[in-house]
């Protein structure tokens, strides 16, 4: 006699294995079946682990959530669906009416959106400051500052932050220290270890590093915020979905390597673009402003993006483009493959000429994230590119 189950439409439980998968599998279940209304009632009330409903948690955001814990040197950590979520768990859960945040002055441009337009809007007054001067940071605190925001190394000037210099002023003033760790990632740097509070990744940059997943994490080293950070992502539904938490724990497994190669690539292409007369960013060369600050906070790791500057224009900048045959000319980094990216046209198109100018930045600015690419192959397009520039 056939089984009465399989008139019905949920299958059996899948096949038992004494073995055990090497592969995290993927568990697209949205919900999960408990046994009695007690288990459910244990589940609920922290008796026994388990998920009950994919926004709320789901195996394959935990094992990420875990991973990168660990690479962060921290626990409890949460997996959010984009890094602007875990930026908006952070600003829109901690912060109330009437608080005040402090944020780096070049942060990523939609944080510094939501640091402008959104954080006033429900009656949180905002400040920003240059992180590059832990003075500046303490000269914006109040009395009602709840937070600071801050990004080790600027996008896309690449200056870099007085971590240390601001966790200091957050401490003496009981302020929360935010690090958002994108660029930097752990293999740089560990932001918990120097006094950060709550750290921040976007995940779909270099850790999943194969640009196709969008996810985020943050942590707080206080497990009562890190529970009102959890609270507030899985009810504002800003959790992730299991496919791009299976597919980034896969670009994780090779994170370490690709960074390493990336940016002893990064070094190369900096020395290179500065041979040929380009005015160049990179925190590992000794011309740039904050140089030994960068060797001290980065343990020598000055990652994986280059910025530089060429002569000519917006007709130099489209040539250069397009004679950089290869190169995703696409605002994003953090890929397997070298993107390229032009500040005026997308991430601070918003800004008029004059205050571009402030930032060092004109119509021959380019930041570039470095891949895996060859690094003589490399050389060759961007040397190409350069002279294709120059007409
Ligand atoms: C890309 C980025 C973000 C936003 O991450 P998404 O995953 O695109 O939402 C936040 N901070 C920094 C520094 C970034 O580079």
């Amino acid at each position: 006699m056939r089984n009465s189950r399989t008139t019905l439409i949920r299958p059996e439980a899948l096949a038992e294995s004494v073995s055990t998968p090497v592969v995290a599998p993927l568990s697209p279940s949205v919900v999960y079946a408990s046994s009695s209304p007690d288990e459910l009632d244990d589940q609920y009330e922290g008796r026994a682990e388990g998920f009950t409903y994919a926004r709320e948690g789901h195996p394959n955001a935990a094992a990420l959530a875990r991973r990168i814990d660990a690479m962060e040197g921290m626990t409890g950590g949460i997996v959010t669906g984009s890094g602007m979520s875990a930026v908006a768990a952070v600003l829109l859960g901690l912060c109330k009416t009437g608080d005040h945040v402090i944020g780096g002055d070049q942060l990523y441009g939609r944080s510094l959106r939501m640091m402008k337009e959104d954080l006033p809007r429900i009656g949180v007054t905002t400040t920003l400051a240059t992180p590059t001067d832990a003075a500046a940071i303490r000269a914006a605190i109040r009395p009602e500052t709840r937070l600071i925001l801050v990004e080790a190394v600027s996008n896309p000037t690449l200056r870099v932050a007085d971590l240390e210099g601001i966790a200091k002023v957050a401490k003496e003033a009981g302020v929360l220290l935010v690090v958002d760790n994108t660029f930097t990632t752990p293999r740089a740097l560990r932001p918990v270890d120097l006094g950060a509070d709550i750290v921040i990744h976007s995940v779909t940059k270099l850790l999943a590093g194969h640009s196709d997943v969008t996810l985020g994490w943050v942590a707080a080293k206080d497990p009562e915020v890190n529970t009102r950070l959890r609270v507030f992502a899985v009810t504002a539904g800003l959790t992730a979905s299991p496919f791009d938490c299976w597919l980034a724990e896969r670009g994780l497994a090779t994170f370490p390597l690709r960074f390493d190669r990336a940016q002893e690539t990064a070094a190369r292409l900096a020395d290179f673009l500065a041979e040929t007369g380009a005015r160049v960013l990179y925190p590992g060369r000794a011309d740039h402003p904050e140089h030994d600050r960068a060797r001290a906070l980065l343990g020598g790791n000055y990652c994986n993006m280059v910025t530089f500057h060429i002569e000519g224009g917006r007709a130099a900048a489209n040539a250069f483009v397009r004679a950089a045959d290869g190169i995703a000319f696409a605002p994003t980094l953090g890929d397997v493959g070298t993107t390229l990216s032009h500040p005026a046209t997308s991430s601070h198109r918003a800004l008029p000429p004059e205050d571009r100018a402030k930032l060092g930045l004109s119509e021959g600015s380019f930041r570039v994230s470095v891949g895996l690419e060859e690094p003589e192959a490399l050389l060759a397009v961007f040397g190409r590119a350069l002279a294709a520039a120059r007409g």
